[in-house]
């Protein structure tokens, strides 16, 4: 009669950070007892539990990448293998690293262990995308193949059945595929492996092919066994050494490295049949995008397609939210002004605050588009590209990629472009990007470009709009080069750029960078491009001319008469003259001046003074076509080099504010005014050519 609890024996095996301990927990809970292996201060863990009516006693062994080299982990693992014959060897294996732990498993094999292999880290196998064929894995293997997830217990019931399964069939010895170690050594080894049968007659612990194959490799602890406990040890070892010769002689290689190469042939192999599409990993797929998307030549072009993408994008999804939040101004404007008694608070309220902040709301789809794609670029990775890509551009200016990094920023905010400016190592070079950022067109911009764009190059506004940006990425260009020649001794640093891996960006994530992106803009709107349209409107309603004040208002040439009167059509007639030959009228020179406070001032000025006077009941006019007016005589020409103006010219007082505290206040004068004088420059440059030209 059979005892009532058969006993089996139990080792755990695997790598460092297979998850062994994790198993060892899962299976033995709270019955475990922590010593330490003989001699030595490696901890050993001891456990016992019951399944399906057998015992099983469980130990866990040291974590070893091998039986081959002689760390002590290694060694007691095996010793503590040969000597005791456990009746089972659970291997743990990372399936994460599948090729490198199946080494040991295959050593394992070798030893004639009966080895339940463990997949662990299963959820991350599959995570990965990564499939396998368990069935035929097994198969091939000659093992039963269990999948577990160890920190979370998932997989017990499945290692202890295969336990069991493998504990009975201990004596039958049926299976063993054998494990072929390629041609170089195969027929060595079978011969060796038959000498030593014979010496042994049946009393060997392990396989004589595995004793084969560690006297071939040079295994001096397997040598010295032989040498004590077979009658014909010296001849075997004799025997080996011959073959040693040989494949060196043959290979020109170590044998234990033969030897090595032919266990890793298997596992290549074994995986090549099982593993299906073998997916790549992530660093390598990455690499395949990087030969492609930071090609030498290609690298650039594909660039600048993506950003005419995006700009195209903003633009014309961005149009169709636009018309309705215009709608809105407009219709919330129209209920104000019923709703409030006539006077001049509510004029403030309609024309000043709603007109104001209204025209500068419509951008913000386009806004947060921008965003959006601004976001997926930096979180795929491809952003870190775009900086790697540009190096060599930037070199013929005398920049580098990674001042690039900070110039990208510029696209969002100027501000924070500024102080990433801190990360670049000489204080040459973080002068000079400080310098350049602000050309860098930075979102606030975008409502002026869309809003001319718009209004006057309609069939291509997305394309204008990323000629600009361009424009702007050739003026940094250019005045790097500029500068470093002229204002910096050139001494460049040289640095080594990171390649993150690409990743797909999350929903949530970029989400989250565009909306804290575009919050910022809200804020805006509430805050200072609310009290600057409230005080423009003041200003560009008093005082009031006492002779017009019976006089109609809808008359443009009354209406004209008016805003001349005030403190803003002073100070227009004032600067007209500086603006005129740059095509501008004085209403476009003072939203100019008003766009030092931020650039969405810009339009919201527009908003308060191409309004003012206009007739009450035109409120479904809208800022675009009000600038389109004949009567104000705003060109196609002129626009464009309105456009570049604002491009060019300094981005807003906070950033003025930064250069100040990154660079010093003498770089912060120098760039007030080089900036101001470059624009202007342009501005001209581009209304007088394209007028010498013929073009407006
Ligand atoms: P050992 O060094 O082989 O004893 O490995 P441990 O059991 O200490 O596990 C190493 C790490 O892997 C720990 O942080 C575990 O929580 C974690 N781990 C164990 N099993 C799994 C698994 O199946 N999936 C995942 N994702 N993590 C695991
Ligand atoms: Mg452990």
């Amino acid at each position: 009669m059979e005892p009532k609890h058969r006993t089996i024996r139990v080792a755990l095996a695997g790598n460092p950070n297979a998850g062994k301990t994790s198993i060892f927990n899962l299976l033995t809970g709270l019955h475990q007892q922590v010593g330490n292996w003989p001699g030595v201060t490696v901890e050993r863990k001891n456990g016992h539990l019951e399944h399906g009516g057998y015992r099983f006693e469980v130990v866990d062994l040291p974590g070893s990448y091998s039986l081959t080299s002689f760390s002590l982990e290694e060694r007691i693992t095996r010793q503590y293998l040969m000597e005791e014959q456990p009746d089972v060897v659970i291997h743990v294996v990372d399936a994460a690293n599948l090729k490198r732990n199946l080494d040991l498993t295959v050593q394992l094999l070798e030893m004639g262990l009966d080895v339940v292999v463990d997949l662990n880290m299963w959820d991350e196998f599959q995570g990965s995308g990564a499939r396998l064929d368990l069935k035929r894995f097994e198969e091939l293997l000659g093992a039963p193949v269990v999948t577990t997830v160890g920190h979370r217990g998932r997989g017990r019931e499945q290692i202890l059945d295969a336990g069991v399964r493998l504990g009975e069939e201990r004596n039958a010895r049926h299976r063993h595929v054998p494990i072929t170690l390629g041609t170089r050594v195969e027929h060595l080894l079978v011969e060796l492996s038959r000498a030593i049968e014979r010496a042994a007659s049946g009393t060997l612990p392990v396989p004589a092919r595995y004793v084969a194959a560690k006297l071939i490799e040079g295994d001096a602890d397997v040598a010295a066994w032989v040498h004590n406990r077979l009658s014909d040890g010296k001849t075997l070892l004799a025997e080996a050494e011959a073959s040693r010769k040989h494949v060196r002689s043959v290979t020109g290689l170590e044998p234990a490295r033969v030897i090595a190469e032919g266990r890793y042939g298997f596992v290549d192999g074994l995986l090549r049949e099982t593993q299906v599409a073998p997916p790549l990993d992530r660093m390598e797929l990455s690499r395949q995008l990087d030969r492609v998307l930071t090609h030498r030549y290609l690298g650039l072009p594909i660039f600048l397609g993506f950003m005419w993408l995006l700009f195209n994008v903003t633009f014309t999804l961005g149009s169709y939210p636009m018309t309705w939040i215009e709608a809105l101004a407009g219709w919330l404007g129209a209920r104000v002004a019923d709703a409030l008694p006539a006077s001049v608070i509510t004029d403030l309220i309609v024309d000043g605050i709603i007109g104001g902040v209204g025209s500068v709301a419509v951008f913000l789809p386009n806004i947060a588009i921008l965003f959006l794609g601004i976001s997926l670029l930096e979180d795929s990775g491809y952003m870190a590209r775009i900086a790697f890509i540009m190096d060599r551009v930037m070199h013929l200016f005398g920049l580098h990629g990674k001042s690039f990094i900070p110039m990208l920023m510029g696209f969002g905010c100027t501000v924070p472009a500024l102080m990433a400016t801190r990360t670049l190592e000489s204080r040459r070079d973080r002068i000079l990007t400080a310098l350049l950022v602000s050309h860098m067109s930075c979102s606030a911009r975008l409502p002026v470009y869309v809003l001319f764009a718009g209004a006057f190059f309609a069939q291509h506004a997305g394309n204008v709009v990323m000629l600009i940006y361009l424009l702007g990425v050739l003026a940094a260009l250019l005045l790097g080069m500029l500068f470093s020649r002229t204002l910096f001794r050139r001494e460049q640093a040289s640095f080594v750029m990171e390649l993150p891996p690409y990743r797909w960006p999350t929903t949530r994530g970029l989400l989250a960078h565009t909306w804290d992106r575009t919050r910022v803009y809200l804020r805006k709107m509430g805050g200072i491009i609310l009290i600057a349209s409230a005080l423009l409107w003041v200003l560009s309603n008093f005082p009031r001319d006492p002779r017009l004040a019976d006089s109609d208002a809808h008359d443009p040439e009354v209406s004209a008469a008016r805003i001349e009167y005030t403190v803003i059509g002073r100070v227009g007639k004032f600067i007209e003259p500086a603006i005129e030959p740059l095509g501008f009228d004085w209403r476009m020179g003072v939203s100019l001046a008003t766009g030092f406070v931020a650039k969405e001032v810009v339009v919201s000025s527009m908003g308060v003074l191409y309004h003012t006077g206009e007739n009450a009941d035109e409120e479904s006019q809208t800022l675009r076509q009000a600038l389109r007016d004949p009567r104000y005589g705003i060109t196609p020409l002129a626009a464009f080099a309105f456009m570049i103006f604002v491009l060019l010219y300094v981005p807003c007082v906070v950033a003025v504010i930064a250069v100040r505290r990154e660079v010093g206040w003498r770089w912060m004068v120098f760039d007030v005014a080089y900036q101001v004088l470059l624009a202007w420059l342009a501005a001209f440059a581009v209304y007088q050519g394209g007028r010498l030209l013929g073009l407006g």
